[in-house]
C-alpha cells in the first residue's frame, strides 16, 4: 500500500505526522501499512496501561457491547458502579464522577473546587475561586485546563483566558505561599510532570503542600491523568508522599486506551449539586466496564512490584547509556522515565529511532533536551534490552 499525507489526508491540521498509518497493535508492538514493526514506547502517550489490545479488554469491550453500550447518563448501569467501589476501596476517596478525557476530569475538579469555595467563601463571606497551578504544568486542552496550565505560550494564545489561576514553582513552597490570598480556594498539581519533561514533585514537597492547604483551608488537587494507574509503580502516584489529597483525577491510563477519565474526591468535598455536572457519555457501562478489567489487572498480587522492578531495572540502565554517552543522567517514577541528553538533539533521535530497519522504534522528545519513556506497565526485561540495543544504534547512525 502507497501513502502520501496529501493526497490521502482531510483531517484538520493540527501537528505533524509522519507519512504513516499504524494499522496493528500487540503488547509492546505496532505494524504500519507497510508491515513495519516497532516496539512501542509511547503506548498511545503513556494510555495503553497494558499494551496493545490486551485480552482482558478486548474481552470486557466484546461483553459488555452485546449487553449493554448506552443506557443514558441518566441511569444507574452496573460497570460504572462496580469500577466506583474498586477505586474508592483503593483509595483515600469516596465519591467518583467519571468523564471522557483528562481534561474533561481537569475541568470537573475546577467546577468542583469553585463550588466548595462558594460553600466555604472567605472571612466577609465572598466566594473563593482562585487556584494556584504550576509552571510548566498540563492540565489540558479546554479553554479552563489551557489557562491553569503552565505551558509556555498558552496564555496568549487562545487569550482571553479563564481568569483565576496563578503560577507557582514546583518543589518551592514559599512560592506557593506568596501567592495565597482570600480568594485562594485550591493548590492543583500533577505529582510528577508529565509534559513539563517528567519532573517529579519531591515527598517533602508534597508533605509540605498538604500541610499549608490544610493550614489555610484549602482543597488539595492532584492531577493524577498521568501518573495515576500503577504508572509510577504505586496505584496512584499521591502515595509515593503519603499524603491525602482532597480531589484526584485519573485519565490515560484508567481505559487502558479507550476514553475514560475520573474526578474523585473525599465525601465531604463532593458537593456539587443536581444538574451541576453531568455529561451525554459520562459513566458509560462500555467504558467503565473496560476501566473495570484493566484496574483488576493492576490490583493482581505482585503487578505493582513487577512495575516498580522494571521501573528500577530501566532506570539503572538508562543511567548506564548516559555516562556511556556523557549525557546528563534520568529521572521519574516508575515506568515514567525521562532520559537527560544535555543537549537538543531529542527530535533527531525520535526520528533516526522511527526509521530503524527492519524494525523501528517509538520513542518521545518532549522537550528538545529529553527522552521520555512510558511503556506498557507489563513490559519485559528483554522489551527493555532490545529498547536500548536500538537506541544505541540510533545514537551511532547520528554520531552521539
Ligand atoms: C494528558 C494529560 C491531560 C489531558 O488529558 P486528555 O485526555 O488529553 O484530555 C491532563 N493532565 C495531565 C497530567 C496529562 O498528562
Amino acid at each position: 500500500m502507497e501513502f502520501k499525507q496529501s493526497e490521502v489526508n482531510k483531517l484538520m491540521y493540527v501537528t505533524n505526522r509522519p507519512e504513516l498509518i499504524f494499522t496493528e497493535g500487540s503488547g509492546m508492538w505496532m505494524t504500519d501499512h507497510t508491515g513495519k514493526r516497532y516496539l512501542d514506547y509511547l503506548q498511545g502517550w503513556a494510555v495503553n496501561a497494558l499494551g496493545h489490545s490486551p485480552q482482558c479488554m478486548v474481552d470486557a469491550l466484546t461483553a459488555q457491547a452485546k449487553k449493554l453500550i448506552n443506557p443514558s447518563p441518566a441511569f444507574y448501569n452496573a460497570p460504572s458502579i462496580e469500577l466506583a467501589d474498586l477505586l474508592t476501596e483503593n483509595s483515600v476517596f469516596d465519591r467518583v464522577f467519571f468523564a471522557n478525557s483528562g481534561a474533561e476530569a481537569n475541568e470537573g475538579a475546577i467546577k468542583l473546587a469553585r463550588k466548595w469555595g462558594k460553600k466555604n467563601p472567605d472571612s466577609e463571606g465572598q466566594d473563593r475561586f482562585e487556584i494556584i497551578t504550576f509552571d510548566h504544568s498540563f492540565h489540558g486542552r479546554t479553554i479552563a485546563t489551557m489557562s491553569a496550565s503552565g505551558k509556555p505560550g498558552w496564555d496568549t494564545m487562545f487569550a482571553p483566558q479563564v481568569p483565576g489561576f496563578k503560577k507557582a514553582e514546583l518543589n518551592d513552597l514559599t512560592s506557593v505561599e506568596r501567592l495565597i490570598t482570600k480568594k485562594t480556594v485550591a493548590v492543583m498539581l500533577e505529582p510528577v510532570q508529565g509534559e513539563g519533561g517528567v519532573i517529579p514533585a519531591t515527598r517533602e514537597f508534597m508533605q509540605g503542600l498538604r500541610r499549608l492547604t490544610k493550614q489555610a483551608n484549602l482543597l488539595l488537587i492532584v492531577d493524577e491523568v498521568q501518573t495515576g494507574f500503577g504508572r509510577t509503580g504505586e496505584l496512584f502516584a499521591y502515595q509515593l508522599s503519603d499524603i491525602e489529597p482532597d480531589i484526584m483525577t485519573l485519565g490515560k491510563g484508567i481505559g487502558g486506551g479507550v476514553p475514560l477519565a475520573a474526578l474523585l474526591a473525599r465525601e465531604e468535598i463532593a458537593c456539587f449539586e443536581a444538574g451541576e455536572q453531568g455529561g451525554t457519555y459520562n459513566g458509560n457501562p462500555l467504558m467503565t466496564a473496560v476501566g473495570a478489567a484493566v484496574l483488576k489487572e493492576l490490583l493482581k498480587p505482585g503487578f505493582l512490584q513487577s512495575v516498580k522492578d522494571q521501573g528500577q531495572y530501566l532506570s539503572s540502565e538508562l543511567i548506564k547509556l548516559s555516562d556511556k554517552h556523557g549525557f546528563e543522567g534520568e529521572r521519574g517514577e516508575g515506568l515514567l522515565r525521562a532520559l537527560k541528553l544535555g543537549k537538543d538533539i531529542g527530535p533527531q533521535i525520535v526520528e533516526a529511532a522511527r526509521d530503524l530497519n527492519p524494525i523501528g522504534l517509538l520513542i518521545n522528545s518532549p522537550r528538545p533536551n529529553l527522552l521520555r519513556f512510558m511503556p506498557s506497565l507489563n513490559v519485559s526485561k528483554d522489551e527493555i534490552d532490545q529498547m536500548l540495543s536500538m537506541l544505541s544504534d540510533v545514537l551511532k547512525k547520528i554520531g552521539h
